[in-house]
């Protein structure tokens, strides 16, 4: 047996394990179970055609190889992306670090207080840097940020009867190129008409809504605000600006100048440029907007005994409550950037932010006064870290490109120059030599940097910004590292127990997949260097469009989408533009049955479409008839189907092939929600069951680490029909020939991230791959098996068989007053994460293991599960004082001199004997969430505020 196959490591179950999971589930072998869960007709014939597997160490190798096809220049592009130094120890300890990046989204509040404490802490830098008054826990880059502004101001327009026909959206032609082109894909189809121009000559008529500037512009000039503003408001139009994070510790914030909304990235705290992402998109809004903010608040509320505790506030704007009604579709966003960037503000402080962007500007100063000397003038009468020159671009190019130097080239004779906190005088001195060499002049040397200020006075920030103590106290590595650990120490992550969230897909993040993201060749090239400096990143990035086309069974790949949410508004948005290139503009029904994830409607919203839900029958699956009749009923309207496969009830519907006939005969396309695609690989594929496109969840199928919400990658794979559409990027073209504009700021979405899933498929290869696949669904019918005497489970397939994930029925306990919620919070103590509580069906848990989870730990579940189920039998509906209702206990609980409950405190903290062992204690009591959404405070608020 070979011992190096990486594909023995992901994958679980010992060979010796079979015949015993076998048996308990009642088949002969995994044919036998295989062929009762997949039906026949969508089977593949014919195994994937992928490379051999590569071992670890060979891989391991091969992306060292690869990465120095990438040329590590120094980057002065700007344009929202700039080097950034990340501090070493939250390297090591955050980005380097399970603990932190295998987590899940924090839905529970009482085993996650540790990363929802360093959200709060990135939403207060947000808060107080911007000068606005609430923040949340990150969107997906600035350009998308950018747009959720928009969304948000015309959903907000008709509280105001008098702009209820306003559909103008004023965009300043100072905004960076790629938010200009995200604006325009996510405008067209919810009504909104941009007019771009210049702010200072615009005139605002009272058919404007809103409008967005750039703060500083995206060549750097910097501009007072206040007057356009403060004009805009005589109109009703609210304004969002687009800020650079550091200018704001040195620039007046745009909450102060009157803006409505302030946006933008946290790449340049601490998060490696990646050749775009993933980076922490920020959004700052103003209190009476908060029930339309999109994306996730972290809010404080207090614990059963009323201490002080912090929790995802207001879920029930998710789009999962509001659905077709959801002006925004964001699930996962950035948590893990997040987190990385608040903690670059705790470890600098206001004074160490200060100083960052008090060097960068003397650097661009100091700059501008030597290329002055050489008679090369500076045009931007104001500026923080960004100036525009006027030189010959042809003669300039190659001698920069020749000291590995990279300069943005605006046109033959405008160059911009970004400066960073990475600038040091040295490099000051390597710029002015390549202008001096391309004069022909000597070089004038810089020595120090220079005290002027090109700010000018009204926009230089008087404000006081980080006051709090958590900013003010962890500024020596000791201290830094202590925090990190004890937030960590709060959260459970995959590096304590199984995380068996259905639908979201918790494999292994295997340490090989991870290690390529810290080598500089990899992690410091900006997404707009010339491509032949990328090279490692374009071959990386074809070959992994490639081999998602061979898993998916299609023709085209876009890695752009930074997350799922968005891969679904993407392939809507390539299936709108399919029907308007036929001239079929009427196509704008959108079917979607009524067990869809919230994403799938909110996504069809967001794409312009009409929602029509069809029926879903009591077995879960759907109502074919229904689906007929709704497609004949719009077959001139009809667009297309969302469907998920299998079901999100996790089955194999055998009438798939069905379904997917009846929509294309009625002239739509069918879009397949990839989510489950963990069930498919190998075994069968999207092109195959009649999908036209769909996305892939590489943060659930591919590898990618959950990173406590975030990071994710969305790609989408299409047909013929859909290679045309794929989106494009103004800068680095993407995409097909008749490509829809950009859905996302960066040409390939979060690059970086997409290594780990190339590593993922290079290390499983075809065989692994398939086997992944297989275990996956032997795991949950293992468990499936076990606990179905204990738990109703809901829904199977034909032959009694789940596919990946099942749903556990818990509402007949009502009767004896146990909601779900109940057993999710008793899991804690038993040192378990809950699974997906209540989705797609009220009341249940839907439990997915995944193929990493090996026989032992699957038991323990188990075991807890049965124990908690004998827990159930003996609560009672009259007396709310049990053992379920009472949990999670904490250690403050168990070790108080009080003890008034009527069970032992052995039956609370410890009733199954591997606790004794290996014991995790949630750091609060059960979380009152009512309170939270009642008094929302979502920065770190002086202590006083909770006393
Ligand atoms: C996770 C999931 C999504 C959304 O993906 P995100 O990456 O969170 O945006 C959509 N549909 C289903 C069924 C999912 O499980």
């Amino acid at each position: 047996m070979r011992t190096d196959l990486f594909a023995s490591r992901h994958i679980g179950p010992r060979e010796s394990d079979l015949q015993h999971m076998y048996q308990t589930i009642g088949v002969a072998d995994m044919d036998q179970l295989i062929y009762e869960t997949i039906p026949d007709d969508i089977r593949l014939k014919q195994p994937l055609q992928l490379d051999a597997a590569l071992s670890e160490y060979e891989y391991l190798t091969h992306i060292t190889e690869l990465g120095k096809k990438n040329k590590v220049f120094q980057s002065y592009i700007g344009l929202g992306y700039h080097p950034t130094v990340i501090p070493a120890v939250i390297q090591r300890n955050i980005f380097e670090n399970p603990g932190w990046y295998t987590a899940y989204t924090p839905y529970q509040a009482e085993i996650a207080q540790g990363r929802l404490e360093a959200i709060l802490n990135f939403q207060t830098t947000v808060i107080e840097l911007t000068g606005m008054e609430i923040a949340n826990a990150s969107l997906l880059d600035e350009g998308t940020a950018a747009a959720e502004a928009m969304a948000l101001l015309f959903d907000v327009r008709t509280r105001d009867q008098k702009k209820n026909n306003a559909n103008k959206f004023f965009v300043s032609e100072d905004i960076l190129p790629q938010t200009l082109s995200v604006l325009q894909t996510r405008s067209t189809p919810i009504g909104v008409e941009l007019v771009v121009g210049n702010h200072e000559t615009i005139e605002l008529t009272a058919d404007f809504f809103g409008a967005i500037v750039q703060y500083p512009g995206k060549y750097g000039q910097i501009y007072d605000y206040t007057g356009f503003i403060a004009n805009a408001k005589t109109m009703d139009i609210k304004v969002a600006v687009a800020a650079d994070i550091l200018s704001l510790a040195k620039l007046t914030p745009p909450g102060e100048m009157g803006a409505d909304v302030v946006v933008g990235t946290t790449q340049r705290f601490g998060i490696p440029m990646g050749y775009g992402g993933p980076h922490a998109g920020f959004f700052a809004t103003k209190e009476e907007y908060k029930r339309s903010m999109p994306g996730r608040i972290i809010g404080v509320t207090i614990d059963a005994n009323g201490n002080r505790a912090l929790r995802m506030a207001l879920q029930t704007r998710e789009q999962h409550i509001k659905r077709e009604k959801a002006t925004s579709n964001i699930c996962t966003a950035q948590v893990l950037l997040a987190v990385m960037a608040g903690m670059y503000a705790v470890y600098h402080g206001p004074k160490g932010l200060q100083y960052i962007a008090n060097k960068v500007h003397a650097s661009a100063v100091t700059l501008t006064d030597a290329l002055n000397q050489l008679g090369v003038y500076q045009t931007n009468t104001a500026f923080f870290d960004t100036i525009m020159v006027k030189a010959d671009a042809a003669k300039i190019r190659p001698i920069a490109e020749q000291h590995e130097i990279n300069f943005y080239y605006i046109d033959g004779e405008t160059i911009s120059i970004a400066l960073n906190e990475t600038t040091s005088i040295a490099h000051l001195n390597q710029i002015v030599n390549v202008f001096a060499t391309a004069l022909g002049k000597a070089p004038v040397t810089v020595t120090e940097l220079s005290a002027q200020s090109q700010v000018p006075a009204q926009l230089e920030r008087q404000s006081a910004f980080l006051q709090h103590e958590v900013f003010n106290s962890h500024h020596s590595e000791s201290q830094l590292m202590r925090y990190i650990k004890k937030l960590e120490r709060k959260d459970l992550s995959l590096n304590h127990s199984m995380i068996s969230l259905g639908s979201c897909t918790m494999k292994l993040n295997a340490a090989a997949e991870m290690l390529p993201l810290s080598m500089p060749n990899w992690n410091s090239i900006h997404p707009f260097a010339p491509i032949e400096q990328a090279e490692g990143y374009q071959i990386m990035l074809k070959q992994l469009e490639h081999q998602l086309n061979i898993v998916t069974g299609f023709t085209g790949t876009t890695l752009q989408p930074n997350s799922g949410a968005q891969g679904e508004y993407a392939g809507l948005m390539a299936i709108r533009a399919y029907h308007l290139s036929r001239g079929d503009n009427h196509r704008t029904v959108c079917l979607i049955p009524s067990s869809a994830h919230g994403t799938n409607p909110a996504s069809a919203a967001m794409a312009g479409m009409d929602i029509i839900v069809t029926k879903t029958t009591p077995e879960g699956n759907i109502d074919v008839e229904d689906l007929r009749a709704r497609a004949i009923e719009y077959k001139d309207r009809l667009s297309c189907l969302m469907v998920t496969y299998p079901s999100t009830h996790g089955v194999f519907e055998s009438s798939i092939i069905e379904i997917t006939n009846i929509i294309h005969e009625n002239g739509g396309l069918v879009y397949m929600d990839g989510a489950n695609m963990n069930a498919q690989v190998g075994l069968t594929n999207p092109a195959t069951i009649g999908a036209d496109v769909c996305h892939l969840n590489l943060h659930k199928t591919f590898s990618i680490p959950h990173g406590g919400g975030g990071p994710g990658v969305g790609p989408i794979c299409v047909n013929e029909k859909l290679v045309p559409f794929l989106p494009t990027n103004p800068i680095i073209p993407t995409g097909g020939d008749q490509a829809i504009t950009a859905i996302s700021a960066a040409p390939y979405g979060s690059a970086l991230v997409c290594l780990i899933s190339y590593g993922y498929i290079m290390m499983m290869g075809s065989e692994g791959l398939t086997n992944a696949t297989k275990y996956a669904i032997l795991n949950a019918n293992y468990m499936k098996a076990r606990l179905e005497n204990h738990y109703p489970v809901l829904y199977s397939g034909e032959c009694g068989r789940a596919a990946h994930e099942m749903i556990l029925d818990c509402r007949e306990f009502k009767q004896k007053g146990i909601e779900v919620t109940d057993i999710a919070k008793r899991l804690m103590d038993y040192g378990f994460h809950a699974p997906t509580v209540s989705f797609p069906v009220a009341g249940t848990l839907m439990v997915e293991p995944t193929e990493s989870e090996d026989l032992a730990e699957l038991d323990r579940f188990c075991d807890a599960m049965i124990a908690i189920r004998k827990e159930i039998e003996t609560a009672t509906a009259e007396d709310a004082n049990n053992v379920l209702k009472n949990a999670p206990h904490t250690l403050a609980m168990l070790t108080a001199n009080d003890w008034n409950f009527p069970y032992s405190r052995e039956a609370a903290a410890f009733p199954l004997e591997y606790l004794s062992e290996n014991k995790f204690w949630p750091s609060v009591r059960r979380v009152d969430d009512a309170y939270g959404d009642r008094n929302l405070v979502c920065s770190c608020a002086p202590i006083e505020a909770y006393m």
